[in-house]
């Protein structure tokens, strides 16, 4: 028996990077997987790429859109078969120092981080919480608890974790746990976009001395939805070589 035979997940951001590794990991361990992300032709290719067939749905759809999401829900709502996970993974970075930080770099990462995790699970929330077994896991990151140009990144992450932590508390009576990973550098096209000399300095302070791969942070979020997490809410999981310590 796989460990997530007969789930189905909806993943965020599901078209790339950390989300793409998730869906893939949720495949091989049994699970039908919903990928959400923003564009169309994006989900097709990473359609393909599954080779899932049957078990591998795609939907478009802005999470920090509430009308989006809410259209998104519907569909959900009228597509045959249980929904018991969701892993909010969508995430963005504007990065600027604080003194030069704009209102819209400011406002778009909070939009999508932390209002599209709120927006997706509390539309998703009652579907889920329908068969008396359901796991959201929220992307959270090292960087919450603070990082140089990165005051709005940082902020939603810490976020994250607040929206997790309550959720857990309100959601446990529902047999639904609510958890965070907090992965440090991973290697995606979000870290490609780094300057150089960043990314070094990053890499230098890693103790296991590379960086992340998505399969890494992919392993943990299956593990956070199987049946052996059922009594772990509220957490949060470094997937980081050692970096948050
Ligand atoms: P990524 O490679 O940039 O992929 C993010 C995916 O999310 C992309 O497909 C992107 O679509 C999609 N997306 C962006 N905004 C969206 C929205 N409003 N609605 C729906 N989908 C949206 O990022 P990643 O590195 O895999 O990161 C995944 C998550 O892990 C994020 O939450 C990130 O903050 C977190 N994280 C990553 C790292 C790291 O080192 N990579 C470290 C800590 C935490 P487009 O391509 O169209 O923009």
């Amino acid at each position: 028996m796989k460990q997530l035979n007969n789930r189905n997940v909806v993943i965020t951001g599901g078209a790339r990077g950390i989300g793409f590794a998730v869906a893939e990991a949720c495949l091989r361990a049994g699970a039908g997987v919903v990928l959400v992300d923003l564009k169309a032709e994006d989900l097709t290719i990473a359609a393909d790429r599954l080779q899932g067939g049957d078990a591998v749905h795609c939907h478009a759809c802005n999470v920090a859109d509430e009308e989006q999401v809410k259209a998104l829900a519907q569909a959900l709502k009228a597509t045959p078969g249980s929904l018991d996970a969701l892993v909010n993974n969508a995430g963005i970075t504007r990065d600027n120092l604080f003194m030069r930080m704009t209102t819209d770099q400011w406002q778009s990462v909070i939009d999508v981080n932390l209002t599209g995790s709120f927006l997706m699970a509390r539309h998703l929330v009652g579907l889920i919480r329908k068969s008396e077994w359901g796991r959201i896991v929220n992307l959270s990151s090292v960087a919450a608890r603070g990082n140089a140009g990165q005051a709005n990144y940082a902020a939603s992450k810490a976020g994250v974790i607040g929206l997790t932590k309550t959720l857990a508390l309100e959601l446990a009576r529902y047999q639904v746990t609510v958890n965070a990973v907090a992965p440090g550098f991973i290697e995606t096209e979000m870290t490609q976009a780094i300057p150089e000399a960043a990314r070094d300095e990053w890499l230098r302070k890693i103790p296991a001395a590379r960086p992340g791969k998505p399969s890494d942070v992919a392993d943990a979020v299956v593990f956070l939805l199987s049946d052996d997490a059922a009594y772990i809410t509220g957490t949060v999981i470094g997937v980081d070589g050692g970096l948050g310590i």
